[in-house]
């Protein structure tokens, strides 16, 4: 006998086959003929697999009509097409072994909807929903299309350090790591810190992977990235996972063009492998998953500059939170506007202007505004970040100074443009912003196994 998951013996091959199935109970109903059906769930799909426990088997009495939602068993049995309309196969079983047990009395997940509020106060649990379940394969899914697709374009995975002593300027607030006592009488140093400096955990790969790209051409970094900003919104996390590409050789144009493919691709791959779980969020959480996926597929991204957005913004009529004027940084709300109500399409905005973005984005001839790209979608507004970076010495010091950054801590990055420096783009996607955008789900929390935010740490 095999041991098969759910998601292979519900194939229609299958079909008359003596297999073995793990999983967790979902639900028992007793038949007045003597026996008992089973909805079993192992993870490996949404749907589960119904079990038939004829009366005969030998633990019927005293086991099976004891199983209640949760209890984990391993069923052994004849896969066979099934008479009923709701699924095409089932198992009948002539054995079942019952692994653990799951008192009704106390355990919290039965059957009826829970929110997802309560769901995150019980995050061991959760990946047992349909939901949670359904949102890890799918993230599944997107992580495997991000590795498929830099690899199939030729881009070298490289592993940039958690721990690092470089500010990625303007990414957000940095946690400290340290070994030093705070309580320590006289106050502890930072040079006798582990690292013999201040250290942190890292915002932002891209400075090292910008390293690499300046000599092996195509790069990726996907990785844990760290903001201590104290921001309680549905689309941040203290604690998120970042895919990075720098390319060599890159400008502005093709630095779009390589974000466009790659947010389609990763749309086509969930659509194509996850149909079944897009479902379920089309019928339960956002009645559009499916159509607004389909929609990005097929159109265009609009390419604008920010100069033109906020002339769009400020002539829209709308009564927006926060004021729209050249110079100020656009909110979610202005980013939703322009994607949502005014283009109906994804976004990529470009040249903001140099006083509200990062050193290293390269300066415009207008000296005003700087090689920015952000990409935008429907719901979760910008959903990649990226930019041409400066490549030329004399203006990345000037833009260095007036930032007020030390020279000295950056040494090695300014070292890449005193040796063979070169034009070279790059950009950042949030993996649980994509799968956010991809799910419907309202709330970035309920798309990592465990969310890190402000005051918030658990499990
Ligand atoms: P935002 O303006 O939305 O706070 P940002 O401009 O600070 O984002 P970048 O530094 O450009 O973000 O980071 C690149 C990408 O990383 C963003 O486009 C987003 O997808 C994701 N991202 C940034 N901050 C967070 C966060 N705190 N939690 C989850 N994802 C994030
Ligand atoms: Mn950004």
């Amino acid at each position: 006998m095999e041991c098969l998951t759910v998601r292979e013996a519900r194939l229609p091959a299958a079909v008359g086959r003596e297999v073995i199935l793990r999983g967790w109970v979902r639900t028992r109903r007793d038949s007045k003929g003597g026996f008992s059906f089973l909805e079993l769930n192992d993870g490996s799909c949404l749907g589960n697999i119904q079990v038939i426990v004829p009366g005969e088997l030998p633990n019927y009495d005293s086991e099976i009509r004891q199983l209640t939602t949760g209890c984990s068993i391993q069923v052994e049995g004849l896969i066979q097409a099934s008479p009923g309309e709701k699924q095409a196969v089932e198992v009948l079983a002539s054995r079942i072994v019952v692994f653990g047990w799951a008192s009704p009395e106390t355990y919290l997940l039965q059957k009826k909807r829970h929110s997802y509020e309560f769901l995150r106060t019980i995050a061991h649990l959760r990946p047992r929903t349909n939901s949670f379940g359904a949102v890890m394969r799918v993230r599944n899914t997107v992580a495997r299309s991000i590795h498929e697709f830099f690899q199939e374009e030729g881009f070298l995975y490289i592993h940039t350090p958690i721990i690092t002593a470089s500010d990625c300027e303007g990414a957000g607030a940095m946690f400290r790591v340290t070994t030093l006592d705070p309580q320590a009488n006289p106050p502890p140093k930072a040079e006798d810190d582990f690292f013999g400096k201040p250290t942190y955990l890292t915002v932002s790969g891209q400075l090292e992977a910008e390293v690499f790209a300046c000599s092996l051409g195509k790069v990726y970094t996907f990785g844990p990235t760290f903001r201590a900003e104290n921001s309680n919104t549905t689309r941040h996390l203290a604690e998120f996972w970042m895919v990075e590409p720098e390319a060599a050789f890159f400008d502005l144009a093709a630095n779009m063009d390589l974000a466009e493919r790659f947010l389609k691709r990763i749309l086509r791959d969930v659509l194509e492998r996850c149909s079944e779980d897009m479902e379920f969020f089309a019928r339960w959480v956002e009645p559009s998953a499916i159509t607004t996926l389909e929609h990005v597929l097929q159109e265009d991204f609009i390419r604008l500059s920010y100069t033109e957005a906020i002339d769009i913004l400020a002539r829209s009529g709308q009564n927006f939170e926060f004021p729209v004027e050249w110079g100020r940084d656009l909110q979610a709300e202005h980013e939703r506007y322009l994607t949502e109500t005014h283009f109906h399409k994804p976004v990529i905005l470009t040249d903001y202007p140099r006083t509200i973005k990062p050193f290293y984005m390269r300066l415009n001839d207008d000296e005003r505004t700087v090689r920015a790209m952000d990409v935008l979608l429907p719901r979760v507004g910008e959903i990649i970040g990226g930019s041409q970076r400066e490549e030329r010495l004399d203006v990345l010091t000037q833009r260095m100074q007036e930032q007020g950054l030390r020279m000295e801590d950056y040494w090695w990055y300014l070292d890449l443009r005193r040796y063979g420096t070169v034009p070279h783009s790059g950009f950042g996607l949030g993996l649980e912003r994509a799968v956010q955008f991809i799910t419907g789900m309202g709330n970035i929390r309920d798309v990592i196994p465990f969310p890190r935010t402000p005051g918030s740490a658990e499990f």
